[in-house]
């Protein structure tokens, strides 16, 4: 029996390793020179491989992730990887990384692997067909075609397209009866309109950030956010991007220009800025507001508020003392749209969870065909969730193969 996997992405490795070892004869077809291109660059080239605190509630479906993540969750995937070599760490956040901190240490133990196992890998083989003709799937590439009893696509989403993945691997699984919703680009930075994203580039500041309609709160995240020339990114960025393209129009983003660390007493540190403000009351605006947040900001700061930045703050009333504050605790930008595919770490939308079987991640339209990783309409949160998605549902796959074979 022989297995074709169309893409040596992160599912599709994971799969091929499993299926060669429950005795299938595998190919992984690949349209780049190399395999596990993408992983290369995951987490900043660090590869945050899982989370610690992983949950369904981290995926944008979690009736559909369900059985996959309990058939393999976090604690799986670290064993996983240990039986590979690999040890992980966790760092901030419950991020999981490889104790090397590199990505190409995993990228190396998965060859070495592939290696032992003598999987068939084909590279720069850009699979454009597919066909089921008595029971066998007919597959084409730019330069053969093959045949395989078990077809797994493992194509990815329309994320970083130089990596490969540039969406148009769906239109084959519509030609085969399969729906795709709408792509988005999905954990990614968030253009903002303000004239003084130039001036504030590189500023960081740790705090909540709210995405708004009106007064409307449509999501919220904290951690890290940095100004940058665009607009803004970080990780709260990434999480609360998709819904700007779900919510689209009238949208504006509220955040601290001050650090407000999680978990942080706000109206202590409120009470505290208050009574610096009373007790400095013969220094400039300017002098006070330099204590307290980054120098960068103040120009933008005294925009909003209209106040001049040698004003002494003895001249300013309670009034205005709450009108800075306000705009220190929660200063609002208008949000203009997210970046584009290049800059995007994941996809929402796919091929149609309607589609495709929950637990064993096989279509619904055609048999021994099997859709996995970010091909399918799953998307994770920043923090290794996407990952996470790419072997477990690589092993639901490689697990109802294996049944079947065996
Ligand atoms: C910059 C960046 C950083 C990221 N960092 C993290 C992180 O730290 N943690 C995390 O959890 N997630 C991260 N992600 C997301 C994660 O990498 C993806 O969700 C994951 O790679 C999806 O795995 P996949 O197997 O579905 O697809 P991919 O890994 O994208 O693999 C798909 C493969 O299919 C190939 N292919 C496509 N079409 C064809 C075709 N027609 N014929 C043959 N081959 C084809 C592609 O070339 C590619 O190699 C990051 C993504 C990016 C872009």
């Amino acid at each position: 029996m022989k297995a074709i996997v169309v893409g040596g992405g992160i599912s599709g490795i994971f799969t091929a390793i499993e299926l060669k070892r429950s005795g299938l004869d595998v190919l992984v077809l690949e349209r780049k020179d190399r395999i596990l291109k993408k992983m290369l660059v995951t987490g900043n080239g660090r590869c945050n491989i899982t989370n610690a605190d992983l949950s369904c509630d981290n995926y944008n479906d979690k009736d559909f992730v369900k059985p996959s993540l309990e058939l393999n969750d976090n604690g799986d995937f670290r064993n996983y990887l240990k039986s590979l070599g690999i040890i992980t760490i966790e760092e901030e956040f419950g991020r999981i990384y490889p104790i090397t901190l590199k990505a190409q240490t995993v990228v190396n133990q998965l060859l070495a692997e592939i290696e032992d196992l003598g999987i068939e890998i084909l590279t720069e083989s850009f699979v454009l067909d597919i066909k089921k003709e008595k029971g066998k799937f007919i597959v084409s590439t730019n330069e053969e075609t093959y045949q395989a009893d078990f077809l797994i696509c493992a194509a990815g989403g329309s994320s970083a397209p130089k990596l490969g993945t540039d969406g148009k691997f769906y239109k084959l699984l519509e030609r085969l009866g399969h729906k795709k919703t709408e792509i988005y680009p999905a954990l990614t930075q968030i253009n903002l309109k303000s004239k003084y994203l130039k001036q504030i580039s590189g500023v960081k500041v740790n705090g909540k950030v709210l995405l708004k309609r009106q007064d409307k709160i449509l999501k919220e995240d904290q951690g890290e956010l940095l100004f940058t020339k665009y607009g803004i990114s970080g990780p709260p960025i990434l999480n609360i991007s998709k819904y700007v393209n779900i919510y689209k129009n009238e949208l504006s983003i509220s955040m601290p220009l001050i650090n407000i660390l999680k978990g942080k007493d706000e109206k202590a540190l409120k009470e505290e800025i208050i009574g610096s403000f009373y007790l400095l009351n013969h220094y400039s605006l300017e002098r006070w507001l330099m204590g307290i947040l980054d120098k960068k900001l103040i120009n933008m700061l005294l925009d909003k508020t209209g106040f001049d930045k040698n004003i002494a703050l003895s001249n300013l009333d309670q009034n205005d003392l709450y009108k800075i504050l306000e705009n220190l605790f929660s200063f609002e930008f208008q949000v203009l749209s997210t970046r584009d595919f290049e800059n995007s770490h994941v996809s929402m939308g796919g091929i149609s969870l309607e589609d495709v079987d929950k637990n064993n991640m096989m279509s619904k339209k055609i048999e021994n065909l099997y859709i996995i990783g970010e091909l399918l309409d799953i998307d994770g949160d920043c923090g290794g969730y996407n990952i996470q998605w790419a072997f477990s549902s690589a092993q639901s796959c490689a697990r109802d193969i294996a049944n079947k074979i065996n």
